[in-house]
């Protein structure tokens, strides 16, 4: 968990594209992605990883990233996390950072390399979309679609229901906690991911696709969390203290 914590400190300023572009030494490619990697070879089976990913995480995200059918992102790979952040000059923690104007994802090969990418494309796509209309998506829902697409394809365990329902404070709380505070501890940041990650699949997943892209459009354009969800979810999520008690239920009924 800290790890995301610290992927997600670093959220903003990769948005803001200030990372120096490393040439790595060696290069391949596939229809959706140039990878650039450190180590003398590739990792086994690195193009097709990327490719299924890409596929799925398309299945879910295609209306936030257009761009993404055709076009190409760029990876930056590196040999190992001590590489990576030395060379990208990041925390201890770091475990990935995304530039989104460049289309340009930064990692390391390891055990944990499915699952970061899975997360840090979803990063890529939403506030892509965002970035679009010259805004940038809620923390919680930008963090709350990596977490989820990160759990469905790459591989991560979510937390439980029964945590998130007797731990998670109020949403209002929720919406309005800066968990890039210092005083923050290491569990409410935990518990701020898990309850981002489930309450993002719940928009996604319990209602036609079309609502939820919907309503990421309404916040990209400056609306509220309730007139979005108004808009969007209409009658069945009228707003924010609508989504609470729905929410909620879900975790009793999963
Ligand atoms: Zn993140």
């Amino acid at each position: 968990m800290t790890r995301r914590l610290a992927v997600c400190l670093l959220a903003g300023l990769a948005a803001s594209s200030v990372f120096a572009a490393q040439e790595l030494p060696h290069f391949i490619a596939s229809r959706h992605f140039s990878v650039q990697y450190e180590s003398p070879y590739p990792p086994a089976g690195v193009l097709n990883t990327l490719e299924g990913l890409h596929a799925k995480l398309l299945l879910d995200l295609l209306p936030f990233a257009p761009w993404a059918k055709d076009g190409k992102i760029q990876v930056v790979l590196y040999s190992s996390a001590e590489r990576y952040r030395a060379v990208e000059v990041m925390p201890a923690w770091a475990g990935g950072h995304v530039d989104v104007k460049a289309r340009r994802i930064f990692l390391f090969e390891g055990d944990e390399f499915r699952r970061t990418m899975a997360h840090e494309m979803a990063h890529l796509f939403v506030q892509d979309y965002f970035a679009a209309r010259g805004s940038v998506p809620p923390d919680w829902l930008n963090e709350g679609v990596a977490m989820r697409m990160e759990g469905d394809y790459g591989g991560a365990v979510s937390s439980g229901g029964r945590e998130l329902k007797e731990a998670s404070p109020s949403l209002e709380a929720f919406f309005n906690l800066n968990y890039r505070h210092a005083a923050q501890r290491p569990e409410e940041v935990a518990l701020w991911y898990g309850q981002a990650g489930s309450l993002a699949g719940y928009l996604m997943r319990q209602f036609p696709r079309g609502q939820f892209v919907a309503f990421c459009d309404r916040l990209r354009n400056g609306a509220s969390v309730d007139q979005a969800l108004s808009a969007a979810y209409g009658l069945a999520v009228p707003d924010s203290r609508a989504l609470e008690s729905l929410w909620r239920e879900s975790l009793e009924n999963p």
